[in-house]
């Protein structure tokens, strides 16, 4: 990041993800300017979305326990790719 006062190269002094942003705080070596920038999730954001988003599954599948659930577990061996595709098309519309 670049000084908006004096163009020097900032340095950074702070990282805060606790709100669950990539937020970074810089500080200006040259006239003391401090700036901050956003940089979208935070990695852990991402992440504890990501392991949410299995453990949700997880518990989703004892509920249809039974013969659905030993009918659907073939049905998921025959097409292979038909979960990932799901999943991951929910995934961009989200
Ligand atoms: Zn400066």
């Amino acid at each position: 990041m670049i000084c908006v006062k004096c163009g020097e190269a900032m340095r950074m002094t702070e990282k805060d993800t606790s709100s669950g942003r990539d937020i970074r705080e810089y500080t200006c070596p040259g006239c003391g300017y401090s700036d901050w920038e956003d940089n979208g999730a935070a990695l852990w954001k991402i992440l504890s979305d990501d392991r949410e988003e299995a453990e949700a599954e997880r518990a989703a599948r004892p509920a249809c326990d039974g013969e659905d659930a030993q009918a659907e577990t073939s049905a998921a061996k025959n097409a292979p790719g038909t979960s990932m595709w799901s999943r991951l098309l929910a995934r961009l519309g989200r």
